[in-house]
C-alpha cells in the first residue's frame, strides 16, 4: 500500500497554488529574485518519518526561522538567568524589525522579534567567545537540529549587509545599553550570516520535529538541547514567533511556529510532528501567504490545535474489577496509555471509591505506555495510603514503566511482572 500522506500533502498544495497574492521580500535585493513559483510542504514525525510534497529540497535561506534556534542554543550555552537578563518573553505585537526595548533596560522584548535575535547570537557558545567561535557554535547547532551540515549563503548575506542600516541600528541601541557587550556590526553581521544558512523545506521539518521530540533530532538521534530549553523556546514561538499576527495564528492555527522572510514556515506540535512549508510571496506582515493558509488547512484538517487535546484521562482506567474471593481477592485496577496528572486523578478517584474489603491491590500498568512524573507520584501515593490501610499493595510492571517505585513512609509495594504471579489469582482464572 501507498501511504496516503504524500497524496495528502500533494493535494494541499494544489488547493493554495492559484494563490498568488503576495510578493517575495524586497528589502533584501537578493531575496527579491526567488522564485515565487516553488512550493512545498513536509512533516517530520517525531519518530523520524519524513513526509513531503513538491520542491522539498529546494534550497532558500533561513532567515527568522533561525532565531527559535540559536535562543535555544544561548540558553543551553549561558543558562536561563544570563539569557533573561538580557532578552525578555513578552510579545511585542509589532514588525519583527520595529526600534524597540524595555524603556528602562534596554532589553528586548523577546527573542523573536530581531532586537532579541541579535542579542541571543551574541549569547551563543561560552562566554568571551570571539565572533568566529559564535558563528561556529551557531552552524553547528542549527546543523545538530538539522542532521545535515548546513552552509551559509554569501550572496545573501553580502545583499542583507549592504542594506542592514536597521538592524545595525537596533545593534548600536542595543550596545548602547550594554545589552552586547561587543561591538555591534560584529555582532549584526553574525546575526545576518546566521540568517543566511541556507536550509529546505526537508531540514526545517526535520528541525520542528527536534523541537516537537523534546530536543532530540529524531532523524538522527541526538539530543540537541535539553528539554527544559525546549520548553522555553516553543512558549515563546506561540506568543511571538508571528509577530503582529500572533493572536490570529494562535487562536486560528495553534501551533507553535516560526516565519521567515525568505517563505519558510515551521510549525513544531509537542509530542507530535514537525511541518514545514516553503512559498517565497509574504504577506504584509512578513509571513509566506500559501503557507499560512498550509498550515490553517493542516491545523483544521487534522485536529492539530494545540488547544484541542483528547480526553486524557477518561481511558486510562480500562478496567476496575475483583478477581478471586474472600481472603484471596484482589482489586485490580487496570490501566492504561500515557498517564498524567488528570489520569492519575481519575486512578485515586477509583481507588478511593471503589476498593472495600479486598485486603489485596493491584495496579496493572502493562498497558501504560508513560507516566509522568507527578502521575508516578500520584500513584505511588495511593499505594502508601492503601498499605497503611493494611491493604497489599503490587504493581503489575513487565515493562518497569514506573522504575524504583518506593512509596516512603509506611508505604509498600510488590512489582510482579504479571497478574497471575500476585498468589491465590491464577487458581481460579
Ligand atoms: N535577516 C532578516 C532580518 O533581520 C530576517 C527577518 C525575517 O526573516 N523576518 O531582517
Amino acid at each position: 500500500m501507498r501511504s496516503p500522506i504524500p497524496d495528502y500533502l500533494a493535494e494541499a498544495l494544489s488547493h493554495v497554488v492559484s494563490n498568488t497574492s503576495g510578493a517575495p521580500a524586497g528589502y533584501i535585493p537578493e531575496l527579491a529574485t526567488a522564485d515565487p513559483r516553488c512550493l512545498a510542504a513536509v512533516f517530520a514525525t517525531v519518530d523520524g518519518e519524513v513526509y513531503g510534497a513538491g520542491d522539498v529540497d529546494a534550497p532558500f535561506t533561513i532567515q527568522s526561522i533561525s532565531k527559535p534556534f540559536v535562543y535555544a542554543l544561548a540558553l543551553a550555552d549561558r543558562g536561563f538567568d544570563a539569557v533573561l537578563d538580557k532578552v525578555g518573553v513578552e510579545p511585542s505585537g509589532e514588525a519583527f524589525n520595529e526600534i524597540s526595548l524595555e524603556p528602562d533596560s534596554g532589553r528586548p522584548l523577546n527573542p523573536m522579534i530581531n532586537a532579541g535575535a541579535i542579542t541571543a547570537h551574541s549569547l551563543t557558545g561560552p562566554e568571551g567567545a570571539d565572533p568566529a567561535g559564535r558563528m561556529a557554535r551557531v552552524v553547528s547547532g542549527l546543523s545538530a537540529f538539522a542532521g545535515r551540515r548546513l552552509e551559509t549563503d554569501e550572496s545573501v548575506w553580502a545583499s542583507e549587509m549592504e542594506h542592514a542600516h536597521r538592524n545595525l541600528a537596533i545593534g548600536h541601541m542595543l550596545r548602547s545599553h550594554d545589552i552586547l557587550t561587543d561591538d555591534p556590526h560584529t555582532v549584526v553581521e553574525g546575526y545576518t550570516r546566521q540568517c543566511s544558512l541556507l536550509v529546505s523545506a526537508r531540514d526545517l521539518a526535520v528541525m520542528a520535529a527536534t523541537l516537537a521530540n523534546g530536543g532530540v533530532n529524531p532523524s538522527s538521534g541526538e539530543r540537541v538541547v535539553p528539554s527544559p530549553v525546549v520548553r522555553q523556546v516553543l512558549s515563546v514561538m506561540s506568543t511571538c514567533g508571528m509577530y503582529d499576527a500572533a493572536g490570529d495564528w494562535a487562536t486560528q492555527v495553534g501551533i507553535p511556529a516560526k516565519s521567515g522572510v525568505a517563505g519558510g514556515l515551521i510549525g513544531a506540535l509537542p509530542g507530535q510532528i514537525g511541518i514545514a512549508t516553503f512559498s517565497p510571496r509574504l504577506d504584509p506582515h512578513g509571513n509566506s501567504v500559501r503557507g499560512v493558509s498550509l498550515f490553517e488547512r493542516f491545523s483544521s484538517d487534522m485536529g492539530l490545535h494545540l488547544m484541542e487535546v483528547p480526553p486524557a484521562a477518561r481511558a486510562v482506567v480500562r478496567s476496575n474489577h475483583v478477581v478471586g474471593a474472600g481472603q484471596d481477592a484482589v482489586r485490580v485496577l487496570q490501566l492504561q496509555g500515557g498517564i498524567r496528572f488528570a489520569g492519575a486523578e481519575r486512578v485515586v478517584r477509583e481507588a478511593v471509591e471503589t476498593v472495600r474489603a479486598e485486603s489485596r491491590v493491584a495496579l496493572d500498568l502493562t498497558m501504560v505506555s508513560s507516566i509522568d512524573d507527578v502521575a508516578r507520584r500520584m500513584l505511588l501515593e495511593v499505594a502508601r495510603r492503601l498499605t497503611l490501610e493494611g491493604r497489599h499493595v503490587y504493581l503489575v510492571d513487565p515493562d518497569s514503566i514506573l522504575p524504583d517505585p518506593d512509596p516512603g513512609d509506611g508505604g509498600q509495594v510488590v512489582v510482579v511482572a504479571d497478574l497471575d504471579e500476585v498468589a491465590g489469582v491464577g487458581d481460579d482464572r
